[in-house]
């Protein structure tokens, strides 16, 4: 007997297009004969407004890799009048999860899954939740002893209040942080929404731009250090990948640097002492633990050479997955393929589901 995997991408998400290309990834590893023995594939597409669609529709998707929108999209205030699932929702024996952003990697979803007591591959609503927060995941990482940035957590009432609060906001960030600082938006990826800022008027144009996206809102002092990245898999043994370098000549690793191809490049295992690559791995999975992550996450580090620190920038709970993504080609050069990492990830949801039962 298959097991019926639901794939579900798409969301209402900053990241929909790329969580699309990671469905299409994992859909085609899927296909492979040994997978095929053991898996049968129901995608579900989420559409941008938020509503489901059934196994065909969200197929033509997969083939056409085109965002689909069936109706005129319905106001977030409105859109929960279409919502509904898809009747074969109730056949899904495990879900795969690709949604990348808030409304998906953000324990949303999870909740969701979790509530319909069906196994699903990845972090639970806590790490999704943490994992997606900056400034929860920063607030944890130092409880745990991790090093990182120095920081400052900004709320959306902060930057749109009245301007005297704006200006002692604006003057406490420069005295704490100085400049060049990071503005991000806290829950979201991609580098979606992100500054790099070197002035006052860049830092105000930046706030406002972040506070677009989110009510949460993080300012880091900026680093100038390498950039690596170690891939997690596994549940309370996780295990820590081969390290790997991401390098570019723009400003920062910014979605357009992320996504055009040929703007950045790659060294797998990067070019470390063993004795910084042994320790990336391990706060690798110190980060992971702490967060209580499942099944897989990807932690992105700053190493910086001159004083040989290493920071930790974030974990991301369900990292880029195509093909090409820095998450599968880590275990690749592991000798994990990319059709044996998926099928290993659903088996990791399936044994995190029947430890809780
Ligand atoms: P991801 O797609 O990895 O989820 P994200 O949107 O969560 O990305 P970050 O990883 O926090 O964003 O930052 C994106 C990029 O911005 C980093 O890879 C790095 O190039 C740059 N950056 C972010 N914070 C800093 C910092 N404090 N100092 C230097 N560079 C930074
Ligand atoms: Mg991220
Ligand atoms: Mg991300
Ligand atoms: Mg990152």
């Amino acid at each position: 007997q298959k097991l019926k995997v639901g794939l579900l991408f798409g969301g209402c998400s900053g990241e929909h297009e790329v969580s699309i290309n990671s469905a299409i990834a994992i859909a085609q590893a899927l296909t492979t004969d040994e997978n095929q023995s053991r898996y049968e594939l129901l995608p579900f597409y989420i559409q941008k407004d938020g509503v489901w669609s059934d196994p065909a529709i969200s197929q033509k998707v997969l083939e056409s890799n085109t965002p689909s929108q069936l109706e005129a999209p319905l106001a977030s205030s409105e859109a929960h009048r279409r919502w509904q699932f898809p009747s074969a929702v109730g056949d899904v024996d495990v879900w795969f999860p690709v949604l990348h952003g808030p409304n998906g990697e953000d324990g949303t979803v999870q909740g969701l899954l979790t509530l319909m007591q069906v196994p699903f591959v990845g972090s639970g609503v806590l790490s999704a939740a943490i994992g997606m927060d900056k400034i929860a995941m920063k607030q944890l990482f130092a409880q745990v002893g991790l090093p990182q940035v120095n920081y400052m957590a900004v709320t959306r009432s902060q930057i749109w209040s009245d301007p005297c609060v704006y200006t002692q906001l604006c003057d406490q960030i420069e005295a704490t942080l100085s400049y060049p600082c990071f503005v991000k938006p806290a829950n979201l990826g991609s580098s979606v929404g992100i500054s790099k800022v070197r002035n006052r008027s860049q830092l105000e144009t930046a706030l406002d731009s972040a506070a677009t996206y989110d009510r949460r809102i993080i300012v880091e002092t900026g680093v100038v250090a390498r950039e690596v990245e170690c891939a997690v898999l596994g549940n309370d043994q996780p295990k820590a990948s081969t390290v790997g370098e991401i390098t570019y000549q723009s400003d920062f690793y910014d979605y357009e640097t992320k996504y055009t191809v040929g703007k950045a490049d790659w060294s797998i295992p990067a070019a470390l002492p063993t004795a910084v690559a042994e320790q990336i791995q391990e706060m690798a999975i110190r980060a992971f633990t702490a967060i209580d992550g499942a099944g897989l996450a990807r932690v992105d580090f700053f190493y910086v050479e001159s004083t040989q620190e290493i920071l930790i920038n974030e974990v991301n709970t369900l990292p880029g997955f195509t093909a090409t993504s820095m998450y599968p080609q880590l275990w690749a050069a592991a000798g994990i393929s990319f059709a044996e990492l998926v099928h290993q990830l659903i088996q990791f949801a399936i044994a995190r589901h029947s430890s809780f039962i």
